[in-house]
């Protein structure tokens, strides 16, 4: 159980039990083929909360082949989409029912805000569900009117076993956006879930099973990218691949399809989406959002709003509101009340992001405010604004996938759209202003796969998430990530009417 020893009476945690280490196989939970186990740790203190089955490719092996017998002997792909919608139903009840040990588990072990686990993630998991329970009875095929004598239509059939890997920044929700539309689909699945945070995909596996989801159909197994997902994405009987992770790992997976057995990728990479503040903006509610575009989960998003550009006539108010939203940022333990920031993932990305903090230092940016650790245990870093940042600056052009605002001047539209673009990600956009065409114009020349307009980090199940360039191949949510996860066949049939 939770240890409330260095509780005070501020800690909210409901107690949860860690009750699956293992990893799920055929409706089974097991031990790694090879007997291994691997730490996984609790980021507020760099303490081991549990041992966990370290796969590699022989647990992937043994899940591609349970994933491939359900898909081919069934029946799952062959059971009615009726049933198969009832089975994601519950399962969406279920996550409702346990949303208290599901916050409390995610929080534990990737150390986001209890509060915000529990009030903005485990409903948006629930409602996922119950999203692509509705799309699983509404997927159907055309008939198509074509030259010469013939009946066409198309059937849209699951792909077969999807591959999946998934980061660490948001489990439970990377999770349903892989999930989700692979079994509305009818696909079977073997998920390899981040090795820093292997819990929580484990404990909404085993509500799948008490959901009624049949063995095989959904496997997850915990391990290290090159040790276990590399297997996976490389593997013959695997008939796609979905991934989300940063662009390097990205172009491995794409390459590892290719020279396997050419399966379609999906990748759902990195970003360092522009948040721009023009002139007319409301500059309050603009220092809001742009603050949390960038601070929201430990500034561990891919879309982060990482590039603040603001209008040179309101620069200097802005960062001065900047600085001071910052400063008041409440970090803490993540599972006490109000707090807005906890600890970093884990060291690697902790010394990450202060060695990208040193970059702005040592290069002409401004520090605002932070720019150290805070506290000496655990992995917290202070909120950090820098401003005066130049485009040619590390930190303007790397992801840094931590609480660091980099703050730049522009003076007008054309010069900000070019500045916006240039750079290798197209993930997500930011718009703030009152003016309607010059939003349609931001909108319409901004080359990302998300625009927001005086607003940030809206996600809905049915909006359409991705990125342009090399922030990603496809879309998911929504009714474009169905495509993903079928294939469309055309039935030709001659028609032999003696009439005609
Ligand atoms: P990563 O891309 O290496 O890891 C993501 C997933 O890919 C994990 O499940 C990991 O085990 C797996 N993986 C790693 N190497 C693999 C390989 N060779 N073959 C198959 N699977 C592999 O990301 P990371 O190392 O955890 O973080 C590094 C950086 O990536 C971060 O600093 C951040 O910039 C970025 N990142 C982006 C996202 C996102 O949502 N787009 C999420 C996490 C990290």
């Amino acid at each position: 159980r939770f240890s409330t020893a260095a509780a005070t009476e501020e800690l909210i945690i409901p107690p949860v039990q860690i009750s699956h280490t293992q990893h799920l196989i055929n409706g089974q939970f097991v031990d790694a083929a090879s007997g291994k186990t691997f730490p996984t740790y609790d980021p507020r203190t760099g303490e081991v909360i549990a041992h966990v089955a370290e796969g590699d490719a022989e647990d992937i092996n043994r899940a591609v082949a349970a994933a491939r017998k359900a898909f081919d002997e069934g029946p799952w792909p062959k059971m009615s989409a009726y049933e198969r919608s009832r089975i994601l139903l519950r399962f969406a009840d279920l996550v409702e029912k346990h949303s208290e040990e599901l916050a409390a588990l995610e929080t534990w072990n990737n150390g986001k805000p209890y509060e915000q686990a529990l009030h903005a993630e485990i409903p948006m998991l629930a409602r996922l569900f119950h999203y692509y329970a509705g799309w699983a009875d509404k997927i159907h095929g055309l008939t198509v009117p074509a030259d010469g004598k013939y009946h066409i239509q198309t059937l849209h059939e699951p792909i077969g076993v999807a591959g999946q890997i998934i980061p660490w920044n948001f489990p439970l929700l990377m999770f349903a956006w892989k999930v989700g539309p692979a079994l509305a689909c009818g696909n079977t699945i073997v998920l390899k879930t981040a090795e820093q945070t292997p819990l929580t995909a484990l404990y909404v596996a085993k509500l799948f099973q008490e959901a009624g989801l049949p063995p095989g159909v959904l496997n997850v197994v915990s391990g290290d990218g090159p040790t276990a997902g590399a297997p996976l994405a490389s593997h013959m009987d695997v008939d796609k691949v979905a991934f989300t992770g940063s662009t390097d790992t990205g172009k491995i997976i794409l390459e590892l399809a290719a020279r396997s057995n050419l399966k379609p990728v999906t990748l759902e990479l990195g970003g360092k989406s522009p948040f721009i503040i023009c002139e007319d903006a409301d500059i309050d509610h603009a220092v809001e959002l742009a603050h949390f575009a960038l601070f929201f989960n430990q500034g561990q998003c891919c879309c982060a709003g990482s590039r603040t550009f603001v209008h040179e006539r309101v620069y200097d108010e802005f960062i001065e509101k900047a600085k001071a939203r910052a400063v008041k940022r409440v970090v803490g333990d993540p599972f006490k009340k109000g707090v807005e920031q906890g600890p970093q993932i884990d060291n690697e990305q902790f010394e990450k992001v202060l060695r990208y903090i040193r970059a702005g230092i040592d290069s002409d940016a401004t520090l605002e405010c932070g720019g150290g650790r805070l506290g000496s245990k655990g992995y917290f870093i202070e909120p950090t604004v820098f401003s005066n940042v130049k485009d040619d600056m590390l930190i303007a052009k790397d992801e840094i996938f931590g609480p660091v605002q980099s703050i730049l001047k522009f003076k007008d539209l054309d010069e900000v759209v070019r500045r916006a673009n240039a750079t290798r990600y197209g993930l997500a956009a930011g718009v703030f202003t009152r003016n309607i065409d010059t939003a349609n114009y931001f909108t319409r020349a901004l080359r990302a796969g998300t625009v927001w307009v005086n607003c940030f980090d809206v996600f809905d199940a049915a909006i359409p998430f991705g990125g342009y360039k090399m922030s990603g191949i496809g879309r998911e949510k929504g009714i474009y990530s169905l495509n993903n996860y079928l294939q469309v066949k055309a039935v030709v049939t001659p028609l032999k009417n003696p009439a005609w």
